[in-house]
């Protein structure tokens, strides 16, 4: 049996580590301190755990340069995007440190008793299962609101990532933080399901694609665990008429080659009305083309490489049999004959139902054209999707496009003008295959509490 997890360079396809897995042992054993550490952690008041998480703050700036320099290597990230999500994490922990209070404050409700309130109060050891498109994101934006609340967690990270899995409990081990507050388990996939079943883990957070989310939800539906699910998505960006064309394409190439193509909430499908959908597919290929992509630590370069081998070409064949049911291609579309996980900026258009470019999630730099009768008919197609993460609309007319986002689009974070991004101040989720449980805000750091009634006659 392979016992060791390989992370591969996806710019060169050198290997670059080789950790051990770690066996059901040590499994048990990491599972146990956490729930002791739980013991302790939970009855600690809510100033001094945001004194703990204020201390992984600054450790993980403290480690920045070296943490973005190991992301970059293991999944292929463009350098200063590693960057600016190593200080996101920070800039989240000490945003928790300090709304944490507020957010997990007693409520006084009024009732026929002396005295009744809400508590929110922790729930044990929370499992989760992460995915590696961001390394460190993904991963501290559940644990600030977990750990605040007054849980433990226990993480086990994508398997073409331990180095980033390992460096973070360094970052939580550094910080001086209690021991087993938080610890990283290297482990192939087929170990998750028997973590779940462990009766001392109260409660699971995943990110990652819907296939794998579906499995993650009968182990914890099966073992009546809390979950909360971050899946995928095929997001929406709707081209209206009176859209600013300059800002909207310059928007819409950052938020379809954001992170190399590969962010949940990248701009995946674009629906463009009839009138303008000639113009617009002109300028988003003028900019597609002239996007280089190549080594990430050059930052000339718009694009890295996709994270591994087998998802670009995973990618290209979703390409492929798109254009074979009739999609247009614009640009990009090969496998350049260089090592590495490379894939150009592509275009298609003349996209339509049936094709994997418009029913299913295209995880990689490879912008879908769709083209829409009319507004009735843009908002009728991006709702017709397995998913509902998220979407944009792009008009001048504000106070239109904010109506629309709030009520027409079937999907958790709607933007106007905007790329979609995740803030530690707005709840981010979705519906439909895209999950459920929000993450991040008020609403993110209640998901993993017992919301409890105290009644004092
Ligand atoms: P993935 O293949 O689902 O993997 C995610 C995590 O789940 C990894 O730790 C993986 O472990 C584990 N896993 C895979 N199959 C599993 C199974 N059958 N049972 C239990 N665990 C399993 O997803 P990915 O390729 O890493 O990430 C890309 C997907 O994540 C995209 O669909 C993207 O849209 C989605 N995503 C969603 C959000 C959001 O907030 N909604 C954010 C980021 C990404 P191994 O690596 O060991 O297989």
């Amino acid at each position: 049996m392979n016992d060791r997890l390989i992370s591969i360079n996806p710019a060169t396809g050198a290997e670059i580590g080789n950790y051990q897995i770690h066996d059901e042992k040590q499994e048990q054993k990491a599972i146990e301190q956490a729930h002791k550490s739980f013991e302790s952690w939970r009855h600690i008041s809510l100033k001094e755990r945001g004194i703990v998480l204020k201390n992984i703050a600054k450790e993980l700036r403290r480690q920045k340069e070296q943490l973005a320099r190991l992301a970059s290597t293991e999944m292929g990230k463009p350098i200063q995007q590693s960057l600016v999500e190593v200080e996101k994490c920070a800039w989240t922990f000490d945003y928790y440190a300090k709304e944490g209070l507020k957010y997990l404050a007693n409520e006084i409700v009024a009732t026929d008793a002396k005295k009744s309130f809400v508590t929110f109060q922790p729930l044990g050891v929370v499992f989760a299962v992460m995915p590696w498109n961001f390394p460190y994101w993904q991963v501290f934006r559940a644990m600030g609101p977990a750990l605040m609340a007054g849980n433990t967690m226990i993480l086990k990270h994508a398997s073409n990532i331990s180095g980033c899995a390992v460096a973070i409990e360094n970052v939580i081990k550094k910080s001086g933080a209690p021991k087993g507050l938080f610890q990283t388990l290297l482990l192939p996939s087929s170990r998750v399901e028997n973590i779940i079943s462990n009766p001392l883990i109260a409660a699971v957070t995943f990110t990652g694609s819907t296939a794998a989310g579906r499995n993650i939800a009968e182990a914890a539906g099966r073992n009546l665990k809390k979950q909360v699910l971050e899946l995928g998505g095929s997001d929406p960006y709707i081209i209206l008429e009176d859209a600013d064309m300059n800002k909207t394409i310059e928007v819409c190439v950052n938020a379809r080659l954001v992170n190399s193509g590969q962010s949940c909430v990248a701009a995946k499908r674009f629906v463009v009305v009839k009138s303008v959908r000639k113009e617009f597919e002109k300028r988003l290929v003028e900019k597609m083309k002239v996007a280089t992509y190549g080594d990430p630590f050059d930052t000339n370069n718009k694009i890295g490489p996709m994270a591994r081998i087998d998802l670009r070409d995973q990618l290209h064949e979703q390409v492929v049999a798109s254009i074979s049911k009739g999609a247009k291609l614009l640009c990009g579309g090969f496998i350049p004959e260089t090592a590495g996980a490379f894939y150009p900026p592509t275009v298609l258009t003349n996209v339509k139902k049936g094709m994997p470019a418009y029913d299913e999630e295209l995880f990689g730099p490879v912008a879908a054209i769709i083209e829409a009768k009319d507004e009735t008919d843009a908002f009728r197609i991006a709702n017709d999707s397995i998913y509902g993460l998220g979407g944009a609309i792009f008009s001048k007319n504000r106070a239109k496009a904010e109506k629309l986002a709030a009520t027409m689009l079937d999907a958790g974070n709607c933007f106007v003008n905007d790329q979609v991004h995740s803030d530690a101040r707005l709840p981010f989720g979705g519906v439909k295959q895209s999950g459920y449980g929000r993450e991040l805000s008020a609403f993110g750091i209640r998901e993993f509490v017992n919301i409890k009634t105290v009644y004092i006659k």
